[in-house]
């Protein structure tokens, strides 16, 4: 079979969600083949972070740099800081038919949308408003004026669910990541994506029976 180009997978969803806690999840798999799309962020490294691993940290400057050189698919700020996916491999990856995973927030995640609309895009949803306000307190990084910033902004996020493809619920984090695998899965199956490959198949086996006749 023909190689599929791959896909270009975001996920989005309100902050303390569990994105990242999903993310890492995913790719703990060591069957897991997608490639991470690690951004550029200017906020402060949180305790077991790694350069380039996590995030590239940076100045305002150096990311002001790389916005001026359109080196960014798609940047947003965020709570006072700038986050951007680097352009850099993202085009290699899908040509060579690695699938290649964003974890990003929502305004992001709307200008990838209009930049590659083929994109896959799911939306991590909390079980309740309740819930996701206990795990950014449990998480301990924020003061309760950043949470309280981030709870507003989760209203608003939640209401764009609808432009995206799909919605996982982030109850079970084991549960999340599977349904995550699963729609990646069938969207390698729908037809449009599997039906040039099927096809060549098709004429090259007539074009033998032919050339034996
Ligand atoms: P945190 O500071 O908690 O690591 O991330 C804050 C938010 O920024 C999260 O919702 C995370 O998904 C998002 N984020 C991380 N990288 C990017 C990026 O490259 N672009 C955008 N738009 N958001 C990002």
């Amino acid at each position: 079979m023909l190689k599929q180009r791959g896909l270009l997978i975001v996920l989005s969803g309100p902050s303390g969600v569990g994105k990242g806690t999903v993310r890492s999840a995913i790719f703990e798999d060591t069957n897991c083949d997608y490639v991470y799309s690690v951004s550029a962020t200017t906020r402060e490294r949180r305790p077991g972070e790694l350069e380039g691993v996590d995030y590239f940290f940076m100045s305002r400057e150096s990311f002001e740099d790389l916005i001026a050189q359109e080196a960014l698919l798609e940047y947003a700020e965020y709570v006072g800081n700038y986050y951007g996916t680097p352009l850099a491999s993202i085009e290699e990856n899908l040509a060579q038919g690695r699938d290649v995973f964003l974890e990003i927030e929502v305004q992001g995640a709307r200008k990838v949308r209009e930049k590659i609309p083929e994109g896959i895009f799911i939306f991590l949803a909390p079980p309740s408003l309740n819930e996701l306000e206990s795990r950014l307190t449990d998480r301990g990084t924020d003061s309760k004026e950043v949470i309280a910033r981030r709870m507003n902004k989760a209203k608003e996020e939640i209401e764009l669910m609808r432009h995206y493809d799909y919605v996982v619920v982030n109850d079970e984090i084991s549960e999340a990541v599977d349904e995550i695998n699963a729609i990646i899965k069938s969207e390698h199956l729908r037809v449009e994506r599997v039906m040039h490959s099927i096809q060549a198949d098709i004429n090259a086996y007539f074009e033998e029976e032919a050339k034996q006749s």
